[in-house]
């Protein structure tokens, strides 16, 4: 009987899914029950270098938005606030929507910046009264460690952290969950386990909602004019896009299957050909398409 060594150089048993899962930025595409799905990279650590990258700009970033989420502040009127979208249903003034959100980022960025300079050894942030301040000068440099020991952050070990959520999102939360609800104020404070995966979510997540606050993210993909591939054939094709909000591929709704960004602009040009040889000529389908807007042009 052959003896196997456990720790073989090439242990693929070592390799792990990237943590963004489907929205990873370097995706395996499988075919599961005759639909192609996306799952993320395999990657010894807890992101593929494509992610990690992503995660990274996105902490550098971070003040910069915090910055003019901060601007927003007193901008109360829908006539003089910037384009954010808020339900007409809940007519929350757009202040406390960036008040919690400028609380929300401090808060996070900082609890990291303590988990990471006790791991790399550096000084620990003060949390003093002043430090305590939710203020860009906090936010940049917990940022700036955390960009800078960006491979320590993303493997860190899970450990508790206090998060504080809207009551909706903590009632989601597993039973047993230790926190202390403040019921008046329409949040809780829980202890949640967190690791280097929650970390490079995180990161990513409060850098959506500082996008969306400023009014830089659209809300529902886009649908693109060239029909999926025979035999579906359906004009359901949505844009797909990455982390970053740009154009990462497209998925059909009819009958589920991924092109990437290469594969799209394969279908357009092959689509422009076979229009060209029936000899119908019409311009708007050979050029890359994914830029057209159908549904505003259809309003
Ligand atoms: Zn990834
Ligand atoms: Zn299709």
């Amino acid at each position: 009987m052959p003896y196997w060594i456990h720790s073989a150089p090439d242990d693929l048993d070592d390799l792990r899914e990237c943590a963004r899962a489907d929205r990873c930025a370097d995706p395996r595409l499988e075919t599961v029950g005759g639909k192609t799905v996306r799952r993320g990279a395999f990657t010894p650590r807890a992101y593929c270098d494509s992610c990690r990258g992503i995660i990274e700009r996105a902490i550098r970033e971070l003040p910069a938005y915090w910055g003019r989420v901060y601007a927003t502040l007193g901008q109360r009127g829908q006539s003089a606030g910037p384009k954010v979208s808020i339900s007409k249903s809940a007519p929350i003034p757009i202040s406390l929507a960036a008040d919690e959100l400028l609380r929300d980022v401090a808060s996070v960025v900082v609890s990291w910046w303590e988990r990471v300079a006790t791991v790399a050894r550096l000084r620990l942030p003060d949390t003093g009264a002043s430090q305590r301040l939710v203020s860009y000068d906090t936010v940049r440099a917990a940022c700036s460690v955390l960009a800078a020991h960006v491979d320590a952050l993303l493997a860190l070990e899970a450990q508790p952290m206090m998060r504080s959520l809207s009551l909706r999102e903590a009632a989601d939360l597993p039973a047993g969950t230790t926190g202390l609800v403040h019921r008046s104020a329409e949040y809780a404070d829980v202890l949640l386990d967190l690791d280097g995966a929650d970390a490079g979510l995180e990161m990513l997540q409060l850098h959506y909602r500082c996008r969306r606050h400023v009014g830089e993210t659209s809300v529902s993909a886009r649908h693109l004019p060239t029909p999926c591939q025979s035999p579906c054939g359906y004009k359901q094709l949505y844009e797909v896009l990455n982390g970053d909000g740009e154009f990462d591929g497209a998925k059909c709704r009819q009958c589920g299957v991924v092109y990437t960004a290469q594969e799209y602009r394969d279908l357009v040009a092959a689509t422009g050909d076979m229009i060209r040889r029936a000899g119908v000529r019409r311009r708007s389908l050979a050029v890359p398409g994914y830029l057209d807007d159908t549904e505003a042009r259809r309003a």
